[in-house]
């Protein structure tokens, strides 16, 4: 069994694990036992979502560990989001409150603003997850919220005066946005997530949070290969990182794996990192990722590989929304 993660603290004190796991796409009869097996090898961070669908079956695997006496609920830190169509005020707290049950939880450690971007209000006893088009099957149904970013954070700080969620979060954002919210913010926003790796470095914007004492979280921290298995073109079409000549020769030089290279890479510069593994071998070497160290120089010809290469631009994909630009 691996040593418990290492990690790092928070703006507002709290600890969150460098490595965790991410739960998007894992199918729902197969999470339940995941999320155990990962708990098992050692994972304490997951990283879920209303629109991955699948909490309900995350949260039986959480409770099975717990039952079976593998961890408390103190030692676990579970990261969960808000959809784009709960984001006006009196949205927020029910559709917490809901996944929250969903889970089987009492609190959510982090709770993050999945896109800053508001859809009309689908209701849940209609459809769950609602997903981004408004009658659930056209792509270009994308119904716009009047609600502002402002409306929707404030909303969500009420969830941490409740004790509902301990920390707040933010995803996909860019720094503009962050820099209008942090002017209101009563509450600031410890983590963001984005997609991160060596084909999207992005350190313009991790300078700027970090600056601001926000910490950031990769998330398809193995660039096109989680999109791969959606067939998504550009995906497949890209060659692959875990195939990279430096990647390899980085993983060489090390005795390790690509994928360890990969998120070593990241979390060595203080960014923690949620990669989805399918198998148990993939979980121990994902886990295993944090005892070696790339020198400077490996870690510079890594981002040396950036390409700015976006993977995850679901409004761009159903022609819609540039919402990176
Ligand atoms: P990922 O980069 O973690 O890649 C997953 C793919 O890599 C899978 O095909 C898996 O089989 C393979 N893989 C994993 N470990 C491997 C290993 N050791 N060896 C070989 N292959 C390996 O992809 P992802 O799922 O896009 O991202 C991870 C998590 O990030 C998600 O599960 C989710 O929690 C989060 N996420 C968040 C957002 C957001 O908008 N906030 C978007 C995408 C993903």
């Amino acid at each position: 069994m691996s040593t418990p993660n290492h990690t790092l603290t928070l703006n507002n004190g709290k600890k969150m694990p460098l490595v965790g796991h991410g739960l998007w796409k894992i199918p729902n009869e197969k999470v339940a036992d995941h999320v155990y097996n990962a708990i098992k090898a050692g994972y304490r961070l997951f990283d879920s979502a209303c629109d991955y669908g699948n909490e309900v079956e995350a949260g039986q695997g959480i409770a099975r560990a717990i039952k079976d006496g593998l961890v408390k609920r103190e030692d676990l830190f579970i990261v969960s989001k808000l959809w784009n169509t709960f984001h006006e005020k009196e949205r927020v707290e029910p559709i917490c409150r809901k996944q929250l049950k969903d889970f089987g939880l009492d609190y959510f450690d982090l709770y993050i603003m999945h896109f800053p971007i508001a859809l009309k209000y689908v209701d849940p006893a209609v459809r769950y997850p609602p997903g981004w088009f408004h009658d659930g099957i056209t792509p270009t149904d994308i119904q716009l919220s009047n609600a502002t970013i402002r409306e929707t954070w404030e909303a969500m700080e009420s969830l941490v005066d409740t004790g509902l969620v301990r920390s707040l979060g933010l995803s996909n954002f860019n720094c503009a946005s962050i820099l209008d919210l942090l002017r209101y913010a009563q509450i600031r926003p410890a983590t963001l997530q984005i997609e991160h790796h060596p084909y999207l470095v992005q350190q313009p914007l991790i300078d700027f949070v970090n600056k601001e004492g926000i910490t950031v979280t990769a998330y398809s921290s193995f660039g096109p290969q989680g999109y791969v298995e959606m067939d998504l073109e550009h995906a497949v079409k890209t060659p692959h990182l875990f195939e990279n000549p430096v990647v390899k020769e980085v993983a060489k030089a090390h005795g390790k794996t690509p994928p360890q290279v990969l998120l070593r890479w990241a979390t060595q510069q203080g960014v923690a990192v949620i990669p989805k593994s399918d198998t148990l071998p993939m979980l121990l070497d994902n886990l295993d990722a944090k005892g070696f160290d790339l020198t400077e120089e490996e870690i510079k010809k890594i981002s040396g590989l950036d390409r700015n290469l976006r993977f995850n631009n679901p409004l761009v994909y159903f022609g819609c929304l540039p919402i990176f630009n």
